[in-house]
C-alpha cells in the first residue's frame, strides 16, 4: 500500500472515529437526564438536546437559531437572561438556580443551572454551554417541608404544654419554647443538658424516675410530677411520657406537661372542705364515717375493740338565744378544740350535727371510752368561755353516749357498720339526756 494511500486511509479512518465519537456523546447527550444546551453569543441556541427540545416541544433542529424569549416567559423569569449575559461578558462559569415560566402551559419550572462559557482558540468567548437540572419537585417538596416545619413550630411554641424530646442518657434533645421559659433559658440552652444538671437532687430524681418507667415498660406513662422550679416556686405538671424510635429498645421519649398547679390547689381546698368542718377545724361528718369504716375494717382483721362518744351540747338553743348566733358559734369552737385535744392522735373527732360531735376511739374498749367520756363531760362542765362580743364569760354541759363494738368477739363473723355503732351511741346519747343532761350513758 502507498504511503499516500495509507495516510489519506488513516484520516478516514479517524474522521469515522471522530463520527463514532460524536455519536456516542450524542446519544449520552441525549439520554441524560439533564438539560444540556449551546448559544452563542446573542444568546441563540446552536445546540440542543432531546429534553430540551421535548420540553420547547419542537425538533432539536427547529429549536437551533432560536432565543429564550421564543419559550420562556422573560418578564417573569428569574435569572435566565442575566445569567447568560453574566457568563458570555464576564467569561466566568455561573452556577445557579433559575425559576423560568414556560410561555406555553405557563407553568413554573426551577432549575439548577450551570452555565460555562465557550471559546474560540483565541480565547474569545463565542457563546455558553449550559446544563440544567430541574429540581421543581425538590424545590416543592423543601417549601412544603419548611411549610409544615413552620406550622409545627407554631403550634409546639404556642401548645399551653411543655413539650421536650428526652434521650435515653436522660439529655433533653428538643424543647419547645414553654418548656424553655420554665427553666428561664433559651431552647438551645437546655438541649444536651440533663435534668440532674437542671433541677434540683430531689426534684430531678423524681422526673428521672419516671423518664426510666417510660423507657423499661416501652409504654406511655401518665403522672402528676411536683417540680421546683427555677425560681423556687413550686409547681405541679401533669406528664404524659411515651417512647420512641425502636420497638423493644426506645432511644428517646417525648413528654408533655400540662402546669395543673392551679387545679391541685383547688382540688387541696375542696378536700380540706369535704374533710375538714370549716367553722370549728374537726373532721366532717363525711370524714369520720369514712376513717370509722376503715378502722372498723381493720379491728375485725386484728380483734381490736373500736368504741364511738356521741356528744351533744345541752340547752344550745338557749345558749344561742342568749348571746346570738355568733356567740353559739364561738361555744362550738371552745368545746370542739377542747375535746380535739383531749384525743390522741389516732382518734377522730369530728363534727356530726349543729351542736353534736363523735369521737372515734381506734383499739379501745368500752371501759377507756367510758373513762375519756366522763373526762371529756368534766372538762367541759369547768370550761369557761370568753365570748369575743361580750366579757361575760360562757360556760355550757355535754350529754354523752357511749357505744363499742369487740373485733375479737364480733369481728369474724359480723362486722357492725358505723351507721350501727352511731345509732347505739345515739340511743345512750338519748338516754343520758332523758336523765337530766350533764352526764355519760353507754348503750
Ligand atoms: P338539748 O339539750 O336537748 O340538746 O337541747 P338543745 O337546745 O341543745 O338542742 P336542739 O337540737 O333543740 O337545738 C340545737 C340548736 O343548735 C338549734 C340550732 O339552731 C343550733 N345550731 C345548729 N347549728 C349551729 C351552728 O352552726 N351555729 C350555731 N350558733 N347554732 C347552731
Ligand atoms: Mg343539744
Ligand atoms: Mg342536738
Amino acid at each position: 500500500m502507498a504511503p499516500e494511500s495509507r495516510k489519506g486511509g488513516g484520516t478516514r479512518s479517524r474522521a469515522l472515529s471522530e463520527r463514532v465519537e460524536l455519536d456516542a456523546l450524542r446519544t449520552v447527550l441525549s439520554s441524560t437526564g439533564a438539560y444540556i444546551f449551546t448559544k452563542d453569543r446573542d444568546c441563540r441556541y446552536t445546540y440542543v438536546n432531546r429534553l430540551v427540545a421535548e420540553l420547547f416541544g419542537r425538533p432539536a433542529s427547529e429549536v437551533v437559531g432560536c432565543a429564550d424569549e421564543d419559550f420562556f416567559d422573560l418578564e417573569a423569569s428569574d435569572g435566565l437572561r442575566r445569567n447568560d449575559l453574566e457568563v458570555m461578558a464576564g467569561g466566568v462559569t455561573v452556577t445557579s438556580e433559575e425559576r423560568n415560566v414556560v410561555k406555553e402551559t405557563g407553568e413554573t419550572r426551577i432549575y439548577l443551572s450551570v452555565k460555562t462559557p465557550l471559546r474560540d482558540a483565541d480565547g474569545e468567548v463565542i457563546g455558553l454551554c449550559g446544563i440544567s437540572t430541574d429540581i421543581t419537585k425538590e424545590k416543592e417538596l423543601e417549601a412544603a417541608l419548611t411549610e409544615q416545619r413552620a406550622l409545627l413550630d407554631t403550634v409546639l411554641d404556642n401548645v399551653d404544654a411543655s413539650i421536650y424530646v428526652k434521650s435515653r442518657d436522660g439529655r433533653y434533645r428538643y424543647v419547645n419554647a414553654l418548656c424553655a421559659r420554665m427553666f428561664g433559658r433559651a431552647p438551645d440552652e437546655i438541649v444536651g443538658l440533663r435534668d440532674d444538671e437542671l433541677h434540683d437532687p430531689e426534684t430531678a430524681t423524681r422526673i428521672m424516675e419516671m423518664d426510666a418507667r417510660t423507657f423499661e415498660g416501652q409504654a406511655k406513662q401518665a403522672g402528676e410530677e411536683l417540680l421546683v422550679l427555677p425560681d423556687g416556686s413550686t409547681g405541679y405538671f401533669w406528664s404524659i411520657k411515651m417512647p420512641l424510635g425502636h420497638v423493644g429498645r426506645p432511644d428517646e421519649l417525648i413528654g408533655f406537661s400540662s402546669d395543673v398547679t392551679e387545679l391541685h390547689e383547688l382540688r387541696q381546698d375542696l378536700e380540706r372542705l369535704a374533710f375538714i368542718d370549716a367553722l370549728t377545724g374537726v373532721a366532717t361528718r363525711g370524714y369520720l364515717t369514712l376513717q370509722a369504716t376503715h378502722e372498723l375494717d381493720q379491728a375485725r382483721r386484728h380483734g381490736w375493740p373500736t368504741s364511738l362518744i356521741v356528744l351533744d351540747i345541752d340547752n344550745f338553743k338557749t345558749i344561742n338565744d342568749t348571746y346570738r348566733h355568733a356567740g353559739g358559734d364561738a361555744v362550738l369552737v371552745a368545746v370542739a378544740q377542747h375535746c380535739a385535744g383531749l384525743v390522741r392522735d389516732a382518734d377522730v373527732i369530728g363534727r356530726i350535727g349543729g351542736e353534736e360531735f363523735a369521737v372515734l376511739l381506734v383499739n379501745t374498749g368500752l371501759d377507756g371510752a367510758m373513762h375519756l367520756a366522763e373526762r371529756l363531760r368534766r372538762e367541759i362542765a369547768g370550761l369557761v368561755i370568753t365570748l369575743p362580743s361580750s366579757d361575760v364569760p360562757v360556760s355550757c354541759t355535754v350529754s354523752l353516749g357511749v357505744a363499742s363494738v369487740d373485733g375479737s368477739r364480733d369481728g369474724a363473723r359480723h362486722l357492725m357498720t358505723i351507721e350501727e355503732l352511731l345509732d347505739r351511741a345515739d340511743t345512750a346519747l338519748y338516754a343520758a339526756k332523758a336523765a337530766g343532761r350533764n352526764r355519760v350513758h353507754s348503750a
